[in-house]
């Protein structure tokens, strides 16, 4: 499936389910926890989050923190994240990344590594695949290590989809400076450093800007104001070139970008161009 989604799985195709052994598995019971019939181990197949998920699951640098469905510890649903801990068999693990439509993130191999009945949550970490028989069942150091820094990795690159996604939503896919609309030339910047790796990222600390903008901008060859006027590098402008310098940048400046989400909130927060004016300045 990630081979078709490279960016990330619509919700709608993950509702249509797939086919093991000629037979229909769904994945209805999205979101939450998922166990097919067809499956025989009394485990989780996969879990999803959600950004709104009354479960409260917690964000951590190095893994996750997967809460109990409600009700009894040893309700259903809350037997087979245990069973998928005890019997060790990877999970699929669906991260939420944008709604309407709804996408999700999907990572496989993940772990259910830990079990704490008392704050009622399981311990999740992505990784690689390992073979329990033959690390004697048991997990080691290494594996510990490894699987930390795998998660670190998923978490970070599932932050980023979800930035990309809000940003470029926000913008109704188009650069904030030249109106470009073409998505495969197109990147959410950020306007100060990228230092949140959680949550919902925050659309007002970012832009969509082309990939010519977006590098100007962080090579601090181009700027914007407080008032969302470009303003261009002193060294650029005394310089002549061809087309790309004399109207992909110069014409900018002093000029109003030409495309700002409709949204005033998502607009690029004005102390943060503020901020950066005094340095380019
Ligand atoms: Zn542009």
């Amino acid at each position: 499936m990630e081979r078709t989604y490279r960016d990330s799985i619509p919700a709608q195709v993950l509702n249509q389910g797939f086919e093991v052994n000629g037979q229909k598995v769904l994945f209805k019971s999205q979101p939450g926890i998922f166990k097919p019939a067809v499956l025989q181990d009394q485990a989780a197949l996969s879990i999803t989050t959600l950004p709104t998920s009354p479960y409260n699951d917690q964000e951590r640098e190095d893994e996750w923190l997967y809460s109990y469905r409600s009700g009894s510890i040893d309700q259903h649903d809350n037997r087979l994240l245990r069973g998928a801990m005890q019997l060790q068999v990877p999970i699929i693990f669906f991260h939420w990344v944008s709604d309407n439509p709804r996408t999700y993130e999907a990572i496989w191999p993940c772990w259910i590594v830990e079990d704490r009945p008392q704050e009622r949550c399981v311990r999740v970490q992505a990784g690689r695949h390992f073979v329990p028989e033959l690390s004697g069942g048991e997990v080691d150091l290494d594996d510990e290590i490894e699987r930390r820094y795998a998660t670190r990795e998923v978490k970070v690159r599932v932050h980023q989809r979800r930035f990309r996604k809000a940003v470029l939503r926000a913008y109704s896919e188009h650069c904030l400076i030249c109106r470009l609309r073409e998505p495969g030339l197109l990147d959410a910047s950020h306007i100060v450093g990228d230092a949140d790796a959680k949550g919902v990222p925050a659309v007002s600390n970012g832009m969509a800007l082309c990939a010519i903008h977006h590098r100007a901008f962080d090579g601090m060859l181009l700027t914007i104001d407080p008032d969302y006027k470009v303003r261009v590098s002193a060294r650029l402008l005394d310089d002549e070139d061809g087309p790309m310098l004399e109207h992909g940048i110069k014409d900018f400046h002093g000029k109003d970008a030409m495309y700002l989400p409709r949204r005033t909130s998502d607009r690029p927060d004005r102390d943060a161009p503020e901020e950066r004016l005094s340095r380019f300045e």
